[in-house]
Formats: C-alpha cells, sequence, structure tokens
C-alpha cells in the first residue's frame, strides 16, 4: 500500500518518528472538487480572467488546452490524493473545472516538469477546509515519479489575491522542487539534525525562484506576485516541524534562486547545490 505524505508531512512524520512521539495526523481529502469556482462568482471570474491574461506565465497556450492533453501520450496532467493518510486517485480530480485553466495549468506544469527533469503526476484535490498544495514521494500514476496535489481553493485562491498565475506556476515549481529533492537525497540531507522543514521549504522556494530566473534571462518576468504569495505563506512557528521560514526568509530565498538562474548558466543540479549552500546560511 501506498503511504503518502505531502513533503510537509513526510518531514513532520520523520520528526515525530526521531523522537519516538505521537504518530503524525494523517490529512483527510473529501471525495469531491467542489464546482462553485467555476460557476457564476462575477468577481471571481473578473479577477482570474485579468490574471490569466496579464501574468505572463498562464496566459500562454489558454487556446490549446485540448493541444496540451492530446499531444503527448504518456503525460498525465493530473494525477493523486490523500484520503485517510493512504493516496486514492477517485479522491482526487484531473480537472479545476474550468477548461480554460486547465489549459493553462497543464502547459505551465509541463514546462515546469521539464525544466526540473522530473515527472510527477498532478492532480486537482478538493481543499476547501485549507487551501493547500502538496508534493509526495509516491508515484500513484505509472510512468510518474511522485505527485504533485494542487487544491483546488489554493489555485483560486492565489488568482484573486495575488494576481498570480505566476503565482500558481511558483507553486507548482516549488512542488517540483520538493519532488527533486525526494529523488536527490536533498530532504536527508537538509533534515540532518533539523527540527523543522525550514531548510526543505526555503530550498523549494529557491528552486522555484531558479526556474523563474532562467525563464527571465531570456523575457524578463516579474516575480513579484510570487514573492507576495509566498510572503503571505511565511510563519513564525519556529518551533512547530513544519515550520516554512519566516516570510521575509521564503521571499529572500526565492530571489536568491531567481538571481542565481537569471545571471548563471546552470544545471537544475548545480542550482539544488547552490540552494542548500544558501539555506544554510540563511
Ligand atoms: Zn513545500
Amino acid at each position: 500500500m501506498l503511504h503518502p505524505a505531502s513533503v510537509h508531512e513526510f518531514v513532520f512524520r520523520k520528526l515525530v518518528a526521531k523522537r519516538d512521539q505521537r504518530a503524525c495526523a494523517s490529512i483527510m481529502f473529501r471525495n469531491r472538487i467542489i464546482r462553485r469556482h467555476r460557476r457564476n462568482c462575477d468577481p471571481m471570474r473578473l479577477s482570474r480572467r485579468n490574471a490569466l491574461s496579464t501574468c505572463g506565465c498562464f496566459a500562454i497556450m489558454l487556446s490549446s488546452s485540448k493541444l496540451g492533453l492530446a499531444d503527448d501520450d504518456n503525460y498525465q496532467p493530473f494525477c493523486a490524493s490523500i484520503p485517510n493518510g493512504r493516496v486514492s486517485l477517485a479522491q482526487t480530480s484531473g480537472s479545476t473545472g474550468d477548461a480554460a485553466l486547465d489549459g493553462a495549468l497543464i502547459y505551465e506544469t509541463r514546462r515546469i516538469r521539464n525544466f526540473f527533469n522530473v515527472r510527477p503526476g498532478v492532480r486537482i484535490l478538493d481543499d476547501s477546509g485549507s487551501p493547500n498544495a502538496f508534493a509526495i514521494p509516491d508515484a500513484l500514476i505509472s510512468g510518474t515519479h511522485g505527485t504533485v496535489l494542487l487544491g483546488s481553493t489554493l489555485i483560486q485562491s492565489e488568482l484573486m489575491n495575488h494576481m498570480g498565475g505566476l503565482a500558481v506556476g511558483g507553486i507548482v515549481a516549488h512542488k517540483c522542487g520538493h519532488i527533486v529533492q525526494f529523488y536527490s537525497g536533498i530532504v536527508n540531507k537538509l533534515m540532518q539534525g533539523e527540527t523543522t522543514a525550514r531548510l526543505v521549504e526555503l530550498h523549494a522556494d529557491y528552486m522555484a525562484g531558479f526556474y523563474f530566473g532562467v525563464r527571465s534571462a531570456s523575457k524578463e518576468l516579474d516575480v513579484k506576485p510570487f514573492a507576495t504569495s509566498l510572503f503571505s505563506k511565511g510563519d513564525w512557528a519556529f518551533n512547530d516541524p513544519r515550520h516554512h521560514g519566516t516570510p521575509q526568509e521564503r521571499t529572500k530565498a526565492m530571489y536568491a534562486g531567481f538571481d542565481f538562474g537569471k545571471e548563471y548558466d546552470s544545471t537544475v543540479m548545480q542550482a539544488a547545490a547552490r540552494g542548500i549552500r544558501y539555506v544554510r546560511s540563511a
């Protein structure tokens, strides 16, 4: 059986096990993707439309959403879920309920996967209770490695609050950064001697920044929406195993990766190594 864990839960479990404390609580996700976001909530639809048309990220290829699904037989645009601590594909969806948004997500996700040279499956989940997204090491779909779970509420929230197709792209890049960590041993390396997930999370922020930095080398990108998004997700829960870093630390880590990607012609693994050094000194 699969034992899925988000990177946060993954790290949390390791810490808990290490200290022989209570078992990690599993995450429950309901078996329903709320479709209310696709319906007529005018401000939301307007906001999303604006975001998609101005983000320079998800705006691309909206009209080719079908192509994004059809032109690669092996490509699984979305794929996974976490009920009772176990993964069930049935508890996720392959669609946000909005064809244009799906197309943009598929396009951007493919781009990020290719960039990081990883092949996680990607699925949409109902996170209506708590906006979130997850990367898990389990491959739930044949032919994929690891899984990225994107909350439908989180996506909508990002598009509304941060005007950020780019912020959503950044979240996917952050998750793919975790996938790189899973398969390269970086998670274990960064967790050594640590009591929180802070270094792992800042490293994923760095890698997401690196992705945008490389893209920005050829065409300038405004990553402020993603920086704002990260800032809003920082925390001061220094003793919580799930501590992600303060708002300032998260933003700085992303910009450090961004600058590195923009200035240096580096591979993903070179950036990952640089990111390790960065977060250890942050
Ligand atoms: Zn993370």
